[in-house]
């Protein structure tokens, strides 16, 4: 899975401590359920073929507040117990035979299965999805939280039949039923039940075919037709370049991949059905601030490190996200070239100094170490290996280690002794230095970048002279710049030494007419000198979100007479999803005296109207922001409030949390927030009364 935002250091909290049945096998699971998103009740039934390895007296499975209704083995009803986590069948089972265990069940999910927009009144916003790692799929399936069970599912899903219904496996048909559309999915191998997984919902679907002839579907919203070349754009080619570098082909049937509304993360790698945030999707001028590309290739990546071959543990973690961060940043570098590849190094590289100069840094072998440890750290040990080793070796280890422990588990001690015996070398230092030890080896990584990359040579140079040279800043910046051609560095130096820079030189680059550098001048302007106005001003024509963001706000301060002329310049541009151009200039457009008198309240509204559950949490978030900042709440506002610190996105709710809090220490807000309590539902009320006495 990939995290949003990663400087959060988000702790990984999914270290199972589900216990294991090593004398029996589950080997099938046949799974027939139907939802009812109201009532957010799943109905069902699993039907397990489980081989007996061992003779037992008692076989489990876990499951999380789900309500039995009839037990059976071998079709013979069976005493079993359940204490709401842990269903477990009595019954001697005798060594090689083969048993079916059938299970009728209703569940509640409290987590794990997210409804949405089934209780507004807008058409077409309706969704249900899973998302298993972290939340356990034994809320919804009486399944296995360990992850070493691996399990061959196929699902039949049963629900209104104007939705769309997606499912881990190949659709294999579907069939009327009761008023209800039955979509049957078909598996041909084992998985771990975190990685089960369904969307339903609104969507449409192009499919295209990999090279090696792999059905490739993206899934979405039916508006969204003409974004769907700039959201997945590469897909095929980072699916043909994974097959190709691997040097395995890819161990699924097919490979999906569905935007939902509010994820929990950036994406999640169920079993070739990948589901992601849909802020990633995305128009062609968004494409170049921000992209999808990565947690694409990242998710991608995890259908072979992770999936086919899954940790034992947590402590082996590092063989799913170190593998994936580091196989989607070889695909970038496929698509985007090799010095795109070393800043990204470069920039995990600091990040990573940072946490180990804090004395906090993490060991890859800890299973509680944050995301930033497994994935960036995690990625910075691979590329190390393979530069150790050499680039047939690497490759030819990671081959084994696919063969040898497909569809099966591995640790990273299987992962080293398959890379030993492949390449006889001893592994030991590489092992103790960057994935035992705490601290990062920035020193190390540093004369790897000076070794391998133009770009991170060049900067390290400029650095330096900086430093020591008494020669005039520009002129040193300058005798770099005239020998480079990579925009990437010449970005670098622009935020690195903007102030250094002479209005003559900023005015050479406004020329280049590069979006990437005149984006770098607008991130780091700050005071606008007025030689450099009209240069300044021509940024709110370019094709960025990020430059016309950064130039509405700063032209805006710097230049109050000519407020009017920059609102009407950008009137009408939405910019990201989560709106970010049109909620500045909503709130630009109230500040601006004189502007538009006739429309104020119509502008007032709609931005304020940006804080209802309708949106996405990106927006209300920044909805939020604008509104506290500038404007105040309304009393809607602070309903919508209320109800987001119930939201299942925990930065959201953090966010939202917060922010309440802050408001109830004063008075004014604590009387009005008080005065809506008869607005709330109950577990809004749960949770303000308690801080409404408390204080
Ligand atoms: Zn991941």
């Amino acid at each position: 899975m990939k995290y949003v935002f990663l400087f959060l250091l988000v702790q990984s909290s999914f270290v199972a401590f589900a216990q294991h049945q090593d004398k029996v096998d589950f080997i099938h699971g046949k799974v027939a359920i139907q939802i009812a998103p109201k009532t957010k009740t799943i109905t069902g039934s699993v039907a397990y073929k489980l081989k007996v390895l061992q003779k037992v007296d008692t076989v489990f499975l876990d499951a999380q507040n789900i309500n039995t209704i009839e037990v059976k083995l071998n079709n013979k009803k069976v005493e079993t117990t359940n204490n709401g986590e842990t269903i477990v069948v009595y019954k001697r089972l005798k060594a090689n035979k083969t048993y079916t265990l059938d299970i009728t069940y209703t569940a509640n999910p409290k987590q794990a299965v997210y409804f949405l927009g089934w209780t507004d009144d807008v058409a077409g916003n309706e969704q249900v999805w899973t998302q298993g790692q972290g939340k356990y799929t034994s809320h919804w399936l009486p399944s296995f939280d360990d992850m070493t069970e691996k399990v061959e599912y196929d699902l039949d899903i049963s629900f209104n039949k104007n939705y769309e219904v997606i499912a881990n496996g190949a659709l294999v048909g579907t069939k009327e039923l009761d008023g209800l559309r039955k979509w049957s999915f078909n598996m041909e191998n084992p998985m771990s039940s975190y990685l089960l997984a369904f969307v339903i919902g609104d969507y449409h679907r192009k499919e295209i075919v990999s090279h090696t002839g792999i059905p490739i579907d993206l899934y979405h919203y039916p508006s969204d037709s003409l974004l769907v070349e700039p959201t997945y754009r590469y897909t095929k080619e980072i699916f043909d370049f994974f097959e190709k570098e691997i040097g395995v082909a890819y161990p699924w049937q097919n490979y999906k991949q569905i935007p939902v509304r509010d994820f929990l993360y950036a994406g999640m790698e169920n079993t070739g059905t990948t589901v992601f945030s849909d802020s990633y999707v995305m128009d062609s001028i968004a494409f170049t601030d921000r992209n999808y590309v990565n947690v694409n290739a990242h998710e991608m990546a995890h259908q072979w490190f992770g999936d086919f071959v899954t940790e034992v543990d947590g402590s082996s973690h590092w063989l799913h996200e170190g593998f994936a961060t580091y196989y989607a940043l070889l695909a970038e570098k496929e698509l985007f070239g090799k010095e795109y590849y070393y800043w990204k190094l470069y920039e995990s590289a600091i990040q990573l100094q940072e946490l180990s100069n804090k004395n906090k840094g993490e060991a890859l072998i800890d299973p509680k170490a944050s995301s930033l440890t497994f994935y960036e750290k995690g990625a910075w040990a691979l590329h190390v290996l393979k530069y150790q080793i050499g680039e047939e070796s690497f490759r030819k280890g990671i081959q084994q280690y696919l063969k040898k422990y497909g569809f099966k588990n591995a640790t990273i001690d299987d992962f080293i002794g398959e890379m030993e015996l492949v390449t006889g070398y001893d592994l030991g230092i590489f092992r103790n230095k960057w994935l035992v030890d705490q601290e990062f080896p920035f020193d190390v990584a540093k004369k790897i970048l000076i070794r391998e990359s133009e770009d991170l040579n060049t900067f390290f140079k400029i650095q330096r002279e900086m430093m020591i040279s008494s020669m005039a800043n520009e002129s040193i910046i300058k005798r770099f710049w005239n020998t480079t051609k990579s925009e990437m560095l010449k970005a670098k130096i622009i935020k690195t030494y903007y102030k250094s820079l002479s209005q003559d030189f900023l005015k050479e680059i406004f020329e280049t007419k590069n979006v990437v550098l005149r984006q770098a001048l607008a991130v780091s302007a700050g005071q606008l000198p007025l030689d450099l106005k009209s240069e300044y001003e021509s940024l709110l024509g370019d094709d960025s979100y990020i430059t016309i963001e950064e130039m509405l706000y700063k032209l805006w301060i710097n230049y109050p007479n000519e407020r009017v002329k920059y609102l009407n310049k950008t009137k009408g541009i939405i910019g990201f999803s989560n709106k970010n151009i049109r909620l500045l200039w909503l709130s630009l457009a109230l500040l601006t005296k004189d502007f538009e008198p006739n429309n104020t309240n119509d502008y007032y509204v709609e931005l304020s109207g940006y804080t209802s559950p309708v949106y996405s949490y990106e927006v209300r978030q920044l909805a939020f922001q604008f509104l506290e900042q500038l404007i105040g709440f309304s009393d809607k506002n602070l309903l919508d409030l209320v109800d987001a610190t119930q939201h299942h996105s925990w930065q959201f709710r953090k966010y939202t949390r917060t922010l309440l809090d802050q408001l109830l220490e004063k008075k004014e807000y604590r009387d009005r927030i008080g005065g809506l309590r008869v607005k709330l539902n109950e577990e809004e009320l749960r949770y303000i009364s308690n801080k409404l006495i408390s204080e």
